[in-house]
């Protein structure tokens, strides 16, 4: 009988339909409330056929030699798959997988839900009020700043960004500037969206820029403090991706300086860990990377997962290879 680890506990319709194939389910209750550990991978992975793995889970070649012989797929509970060691995982014949496609709403609303909550100084007014300091509806109390007619700049214009980049634009009459290796002129034409070949052309342009790239080499503190020295001194950074795009310690300290206006971030350079000072300041806003944490969306990236699994130990190339 097929033996499936899963490293952390998944939405219960995963786990029923891995049973319902007569699989033996072996979830790491262990780590209930944190991640998974190498040594806790590493004993699960021994004689296992599949591996449900999550983000936070980095698979490495010692992860993997502990899964052979019989270790066949590591299905990825999540799009991005920087957790994982593609090259060692070709080197040994594991197939490897995501679930891309069923986040990207999700993904994209939280994204605009940061957005206006920056903007509208959400986060800031709750507090305020829950101090007991609103004594009278004030003219200039905790003014904000409008999304419409306002310049949006998407660095990566794949699945995620592209729909943020709708809502921008069919929403909040906003215009869209963005940049990615490859150009897409249907949709400029669709939303009127300009292209910039160069982050540094767009990132002055922009009121507010929103992070969609996947976490590569080259994509690494793509976020740094010459860049956000070149932004608009109104202008709000938003990341919804991977927390090492943004260089962490120049955010905290544009934030502090003002060089740019404000901040929500969703994910964190140092994961779970978040630098102090971003904790102490008003205008940024943090979320515990929950930005496709809804039910529907949980279920059905178990679903997909699950699938992948399913395909590649009935022989079949799973639909969410990772190449
Ligand atoms: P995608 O592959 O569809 O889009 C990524 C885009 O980034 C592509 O168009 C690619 O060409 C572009 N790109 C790559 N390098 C670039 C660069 N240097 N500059 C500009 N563009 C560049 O992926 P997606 O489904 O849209 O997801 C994007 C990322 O979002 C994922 O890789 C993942 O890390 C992250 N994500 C985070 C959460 C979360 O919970 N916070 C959830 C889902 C996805």
């Amino acid at each position: 009988m097929p033996k499936i680890f899963v490293t952390r506990m998944i939405p219960e319709t995963g786990i029923k339909a891995l049973k319902s194939k007569g699989y033996e389910v072996v979830v790491n209750e262990k780590a209930e409330n944190r991640s998974a550990t190498k040594e806790e991978m590493i004993a699960g992975a021994k004689g296992a056929d599949a591996i449900l793995s999550i983000l936070t889970d980095k698979i490495d070649g010692e992860v993997m030699d502990a899964g052979l012989p019989t270790l066949k797929i590591i299905a990825n509970y999540a799009v991005g798959f920087d957790n994982l060691d593609v090259e060692g995982a070709k080197k040994r014949n594991i197939v490897l997988t995501n679930t891309p496609g069923v986040l990207t709403n999700t993904v994209a609303e939280h994204t605009f839900a940061l957005m206006l909550s920056i903007a509208h100084r959400i986060s800031e007014a709750d507090r305020f009020s829950r101090a007991g300091k609103y004594h009278a509806w004030g003219p200039n109390l905790l003014l904000g700043t409008d999304l419409s007619g306002k310049t949006l700049g998407v660095v990566g214009l794949g699945r995620i960004g592209s729909r943020v980049a709708y809502h921008a634009v069919r929403g909040f009459d906003m215009k869209v500037i963005y940049t990615d290796p490859k150009s897409n002129p249907e949709f400029e034409k669709e939303f009127g969206a300009q292209y910039a070949e160069k982050l540094d052309d767009l990132l002055p342009l922009c009121d507010f820029v929103s992070i969609h790239v996947p976490l590569l080499d080259s994509t690494h503190h793509l976020i740094n403090e010459a860049r956000l020295r070149i932004m608009k001194r109104s202008a709000y950074l938003i990341n919804t991706s991977r927390g090492p795009i943004i260089d962490e310690k120049a955010l905290a300290k544009a934030l502090r300086e003002n060089f740019i206006r404000g901040a929500a971030i969703d994910v964190f350079e140092f994961e779970p860990e978040i630098t102090p000072d971003l904790k102490e300041l008003d205008n940024v806003i943090i979320t515990p990377h929950i930005a496709s944490a809804t039910e529907e969306t949980r279920n059905k990236m178990a679903e997909m997962a699950v699938d992948n699994i399913i395909e590649t130990l009935e022989g079949r190339t799973p639909p969410n290879l990772i190449k």
